[in-house]
């Protein structure tokens, strides 16, 4: 799949409007935790620049809504701004009210503007063709380089692309890259090719599972959606997460990978605690002796040995989904010891956004991986096989 190139459109001080995705992590201070996807945006922007563009900057923060609300103020996000770009961001105080069109007509050449929160206006998340229509009246040019909103059909990157023609709007050089990567995996990965698959539920991961067995060759699965499948084989599972509905799809998913020649790897032991906290009482146990009213909250160091095993000839290597409840120490070293192995292999490994990003971040391996994934919903949607709402606008037809 290809996509429009912003190298190809003629930027020579034109007016553009970027949608990024700023939609950092903030600790209870309100100072951003995680910056990397606004560094990320800087490519795109300074290609802009470059060009002696004025250039109109977008972005959703958190979710106040459609209503201004002070706390998902972009503020913060225009301080980071100002020190990555070492230049002033002039930052709206709304997005399409009188102070951002007046600032947006008042915009000189290689000046930088901030809209306020996107989601301030109700209209952004129902794709209202009346608010895309005022953002794209601002500029000459759209680029979309927010990867993390491309699954959401929303006025700034869906609707707002209808007003600009094959001309004047294209990809940013992060959403390229994003779904280069993901195109390849999908398409022409190295063999042999391993997806780990985890998180907390089978329901979150079965299409994309399903839509990943034909493609690879070898799928392990770790987390909560494990037990559904070893409750499926007839273990016990105690007090496990399991979706009982859901234990036809987990033998079907097992069945396909049979017939299709997949190797299938579930966990053979786990860590299972007497409740779910940080400081409960824990053991190793095999996958088929999990205690009645424990729960199994992070993989053994049987499996870490055998999944380890399993991963060491692969030539690509797909993670989605932690292995454990990563976020207390006690049930993150299942996690830990994968990411390490991963990071450490001569693979291509591509690191899928959201929670499995954030593990590999906390751990500090990120500079390890071929590559992370800014979006974590979007990342799951082109696993599942689908054409994203904001990609779909910026597809080159052959
Ligand atoms: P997801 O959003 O589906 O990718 O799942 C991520 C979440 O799964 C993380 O917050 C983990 O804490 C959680 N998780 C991983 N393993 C388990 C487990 N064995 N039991 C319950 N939750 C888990």
């Amino acid at each position: 799949m290809e996509l429009l190139n912003i190298k190809k459109l003629d930027l020579q001080n034109k007016k553009v409007f970027i949608r990024c995705d700023f939609n950092v992590p903030m600790d209870e201070f309100g100072n951003i935790s995680d910056d990397r996807r606004i560094r990320s945006a800087i490519a795109t922007i300074n290609f802009c620049l470059d060009q002696d563009c004025s250039i109109i900057l977008a972005s959703h923060l958190g979710r106040p809504n459609g209503e201004v609300n002070e706390k998902y103020s972009l503020m913060p996000v225009a301080r980071r701004l100002h020190q990555l770009l070492k230049r002033e961001i002039i930052l709206a105080k709304d997005v399409v009210g009188d102070d951002a069109v007046a600032k947006a007509a008042a915009l000189k050449p290689t000046e930088v503007l901030l809209l306020e929160n996107l989601r301030y206006e109700a209209g952004e998340t129902k794709n209202d063709i009346e608010l895309s229509k005022k953002l794209a009246d601002m500029v000459d040019i759209y680029i979309n380089d927010a990867f993390g909103v491309c699954h959401r059909a929303h006025s700034s990157v869906a609707g707002v692309t209808e007003f600009f023609d094959i001309n004047h709007k294209a990809a940013g050089f992060l959403l390229q890259k994003e779904i280069q990567f993901f195109g390849k995996l999908m398409k022409k990965p190295t063999r042999p090719f391993a997806a780990i698959i985890g998180g907390s539920k089978v329901s979150g991961k079965l299409e994309a599972l399903t839509n990943l067995l034909p493609r690879v060759d070898k799928i392990f699965i770790g987390g909560g959606m494990a037990f559904t499948f070893l409750k499926q084989m007839g273990y016990n599972i105690g007090a496990s997460l399991v979706e009982d509905d859901l234990l036809q799809d987990a033998q079907n998913v097992m069945d396909e990978a049979k017939k299709l020649g997949v190797k299938f790897y579930l966990p053979v032991d786990v860590i299972a605690a007497e409740k779910f906290a940080a400081d409960a009482v824990s053991k190793i146990v095999t996958a088929q002796e999990i205690p009645d009213n424990w729960m199994g909250l992070d993989i053994g160091p049987a499996t870490v040995r055998l999944y380890r095993e399993g991963l060491n000839d692969v030539q690509t290597i797909l993670w989605n989904g932690p292995m454990g409840v990563y976020e207390m120490e006690k049930f993150a070293r299942g996690s830990s010891k994968i990411a390490h192995f991963v990071a450490d292999s001569y693979a291509t490994t591509v690191v899928g956004g959201g929670d499995t990003a954030d593990l590999v971040q906390r751990i500090g391996l990120d500079e390890e991986m071929s590559f992370i994934s800014t979006g974590g919903g979007a990342s799951l949607e082109l696993l599942e096989g689908k054409i994203l709402p904001g990609v779909a606008p910026l597809i080159i037809e052959e």
